[in-house]
C-alpha cells in the first residue's frame, strides 16, 4: 500500500529548509528534500504564506520578533584558540519585555489562571517596573458556575465535595475579550490549561504571546516530560497503549 504523504517535519533528518550553507554557495535543491517535505508537499500555501510578509505591518512585526531573536544570543571567547562560542543571554520574561518596547508598545494585557496569581502579580509589578501600563485578568472572571457549561458537581475539582462547594468555570472567552476590549497592545499568555488557552487563542483579537502554559507536575515546564522520555518515569509515553499494540 501506498504511504499517504502529508508534511512531518518532525520526522525530517534533513532540515534542508535551515542549510546553514556559507553566503555566497547554493543551498541544496529541494528536490533533495525529503518526500514529507512542505517545501514538495505546499508549494502553493507557501507562496501565498510568504506574500503576508509584503503587507508593511506585517513586515515589520515579522523584522522586529527576527532581531528579538538574533540579540537573545551573543558570540564569547569559547576558550578553545581563537574560537568563538555561541551563548544565550535573556530568558522569556526579558525577550517579551525588549519585543514589546521594540514594538513600542505602552498597553500589555496578562490573561492569567487563577492558581498562578502570585506568578501574575510578580509579572504586573515587572512590566509595571518596565514603564507599561498593566491589564490583568484572572482566569475566574465572570464568577459562572461551571454548571453553566453542563460540569456535573460531581465531575469538578472538588469531586465528592464539589457536590457541596461552588466552583467558577474557567472564563477564556471573557479574558480574550476582556483584553480585545481594553485594546492592549500584546496579551500575554501566564498559565491557561489546555483547552482554556485554545479558547483564549481563539477570541482574542490582538497580538499575544505566550509566557508559560500549565503544567502542574513539572513546574509548568512541560518539556520536562519530554527530557524525561528516555527515562522509566516518563518512558511509558514513548509506548503504545496496550489496546492499540
Ligand atoms: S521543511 Fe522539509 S527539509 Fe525542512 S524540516 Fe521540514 S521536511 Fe525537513
Amino acid at each position: 500500500m501506498e504511504r499517504e504523504l502529508y508534511p512531518m517535519c518532525a520526522k525530517c533528518a534533513k532540515r534542508i529548509c535551515d542549510p546553514y550553507n556559507k553566503i555566497g554557495t547554493e543551498p541544496p535543491s529541494i528536490k533533495e528534500a525529503p518526500a514529507i517535505c512542505s517545501m514538495r508537499l505546499k508549494p502553493d500555501v507557501i507562496k501565498k504564506a510568504v506574500a503576508e510578509y509584503e503587507r508593511e505591518d506585517i513586515k515589520e512585526f515579522a523584522r522586529l520578533a527576527s532581531l528579538q531573536e538574533a540579540e537573545c544570543y551573543e558570540w564569547v571567547p569559547s576558550g578553545v584558540g581563537d574560537r568563538l562560542g555561541i551563548r544565550t543571554k535573556f530568558p522569556r520574561v526579558e525577550e517579551t519585555i525588549q519585543f514589546a518596547h521594540k514594538m513600542g508598545y505602552n498597553k500589555l494585557g496578562i490573561a492569567f489562571c487563577i492558581g498562578l496569581g502570585n506568578e501574575a502579580r510578580i509579572l504586573d509589578r515587572m512590566l509595571e517596573n518596565r514603564g507599561f501600563q498593566v491589564i490583568s485578568v484572572c482566569c475566574k472572571v465572570g464568577r459562572i458556575d461551571k454548571e453553566k457549561i453542563g460540569v456535573k458537581r460531581e465531575e469538578m475539582i472538588g469531586g465528592p465535595k464539589g457536590k457541596l462547594y461552588y466552583e467558577s468555570m474557567c472564563n477564556p472567552i471573557t479574558q480574550a475579550e476582556i483584553l480585545n476590549s481594553e485594546g492592549v497592545d500584546l496579551a500575554i499568555l501566564l498559565g491557561l490549561c489546555v483547552g482554556h488557552d485554545s479558547l483564549f487563542i481563539r477570541y482574542c483579537h490582538v497580538p499575544m504571546t505566550v509566557l508559560a502554559v500549565k503544567d502542574r507536575v513539572f513546574g509548568h515546564n512541560p518539556l520536562a516530560a519530554i527530557y524525561l522520555s528516555s527515562s522509566p518515569y516518563y518512558g511509558r509515553l514513548m509506548t503504545q497503549p496496550p489496546e492499540k499494540r
